[in-house]
């Protein structure tokens, strides 16, 4: 018989957080949970995780503690609780933070004796509940490897070096082109319902053609054609994902002209749609403007 295996700690039971444990508790994992939130907590432990009075609480029960949190500041006050814990060994961020904040994590906790891996993610609530999701991660290497069966229950890790907050750096590029996709693709599609065209149609043409992308097959079909408008990721969250890039690449003094375009979009949606909004959402200041819905409910199943 294999050995149990060891505690894992879990703070933040979010969109991404909550089916994350759920794969980790049908992994065989004890995982003792916290959030600021009490009802995500006792739906947790409803599914049989353990749960914590605070983030020390959880690193006082599990040598590795993941957090998938909203914020960057969320992200440095959980992790300064944390540092508190007498038994953990590892931090694993599966937050978007920038590299920046991510620094200062593993320093803060490397003065600790703990390991800190920045490790974002990518592939939304769905990646998160098939376990499906890309995990890029940065840091120690040898921390990451003994994270890794861990980090397998929820995705694909990837180890993309082992200097803190690369791995957030990579995920920001990704989020920029996927926020530069969404938002395009919303404008281009106003344009083609405005000029007379089916939407549906206009999907599954781009699907088949150069202009597709994950905007367009998956965003668009599950969100955006039904009018549901609930594929799990926060206005507030893809802007601030766009903010850090333009930090980041202004810091760098690289060209930033597209990311600046698309930074004003989704600034203008978070105004427009509220920052709870989902960020498929996008697209209804377009349509208000053009005087048209991009609704293909007439050609879903
Ligand atoms: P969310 O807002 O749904 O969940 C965040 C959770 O953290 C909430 O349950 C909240 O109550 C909790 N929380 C906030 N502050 C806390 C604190 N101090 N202590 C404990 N819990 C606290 O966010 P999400 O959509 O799950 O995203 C989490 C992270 O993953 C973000 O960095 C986001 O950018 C990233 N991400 C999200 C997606 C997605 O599709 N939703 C995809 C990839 C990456």
């Amino acid at each position: 018989m294999s050995a149990p295996h060891a505690e894992v700690g879990f703070i933040g039971l979010g969109h991404m957080g909550f089916p994350m444990v759920g794969r980790l508790l049908a992994a065989g994992y004890p995982v003792t949970v916290f959030d600021t939130r009490a009802e995500v907590v006792a739906a947790a432990v409803g599914a049989g995780a353990r749960a914590a009075a605070g983030p020390g609480d959880v690193a006082g029960r599990a040598a590795t503690v993941l957090a998938s949190l909203p914020t960057p500041r969320a992200s440095e006050e959980v992790a300064e609780s944390v540092g508190a814990g007498d038994r953990v060994a590892r931090f694993v961020d599966l937050s978007t933070v920038g590299s920046p904040t991510a620094q200062r994590i593993h320093e803060r906790l490397a003065a600790r004796g703990i390991a800190a891996l920045d490790c974002p993610v990518s592939g939304g609530v769905q990646g998160a509940e098939q376990g499906t999701l890309a995990m890029m991660a940065s840091g120690p290497r040898a921390d990451f490897e003994a994270v890794e069966p861990v980090l397998r229950v929820l995705g694909r890790p990837v180890f993309v070096g082992d200097a803190a907050g690369a791995a957030q750096t990579m995920k920001l590029v990704n989020n920029l082109l996927a926020a530069t996709a969404l938002a395009a693709t919303a404008e281009a599609m106003v344009m083609g319902v405005r000029a007379g065209l089916d939407p549906a149609v206009m999907i599954d043409v781009l699907n088949a053609s150069s202009g597709g992308t994950h905007a367009s097959r998956d965003k668009f079909p599950r969100a955006v054609l039904p009018r549901t408008f609930d594929y799990g990721f926060a206005t507030a969250l893809m802007v601030k994902d766009v903010r850090l890039y333009l930090e980041e690449a202004r810091a760098l003094g690289v060209p930033v002209e597209i990311a600046e375009e698309i930074a004003r979009r989704w600034e203008h949606t978070l105004a427009e749609e509220g920052a709870d909004s989902d960020f498929t959402s996008v697209i209804k200041p377009l349509e208000a403007a053009a005087g048209v819905i991009v609704d293909g409910r007439d050609r879903q199943p």
